[in-house]
């Protein structure tokens, strides 16, 4: 990991240009709920880019025939500390327990042409980041949520 600090939401705007062209062509609308003046964490911009690229993709690939994205970012704690929170959400039906249960183990998928790769990959570089990543069932659809600690002020 090279780290450095980053500022999450720029990360995720990023990663929301990456994706419009796909996310209007599946008539997604995008929904964002980012608070100003979030500290910046400690992280790889790198790896954290695929982190969110990865959780938006699998989004839009929940939502076929559309749907809405909604994206969060605020603050929160970890382990007692400051962090940052951001959330993925989506509408497009949610979880099953059997899939939510290996949700991030290598190689399990349940699409035809999936690798089953992604979300392993992204549960590793969190974990790589000390950081936390959680699953649940939203309202209409599947909802992600990461936390990472803010960078240490020095002295
Ligand atoms: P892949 O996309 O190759 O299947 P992932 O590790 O990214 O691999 O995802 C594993 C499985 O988790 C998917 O096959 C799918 O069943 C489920 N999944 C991931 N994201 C979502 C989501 N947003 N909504 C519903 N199911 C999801």
């Amino acid at each position: 990991l090279c780290l450095v600090d980053c500022h999450l939401v720029e990360i995720l705007e990023e990663v929301l240009v990456l994706e419009a062209e796909a996310l209007q062509r599946a008539e997604i609308s995008l929904q964002k709920e980012i608070l100003d003046n979030l500290p910046p964490i400690q992280g790889d911009e790198q790896k954290l880019r695929q982190v969110m690229l990865n959780l938006v993709g699998n989004a839009r690939q929940a939502m076929a025939s559309g749907g809405t994205l909604t994206v969060r970012a605020y603050s929160a704690h970890l382990r007692g500390e400051p962090a940052v929170a951001l959330e993925v959400e989506d509408t497009g039906g949610g979880i099953e327990p059997s899939v939510m249960r290996n949700i991030f183990n290598p190689f399990f998928t349940t699409r035809q042409d999936g690798t089953g790769l992604g979300l392993s990959i992204v549960h590793r570089i969190i974990e790589h980041h000390h950081g936390d990543i959680e699953v649940q069932n939203g309202e209409l659809g599947a909802r992600f949520i990461i936390r990472l600690t803010v960078a240490q002020v020095e002295h």
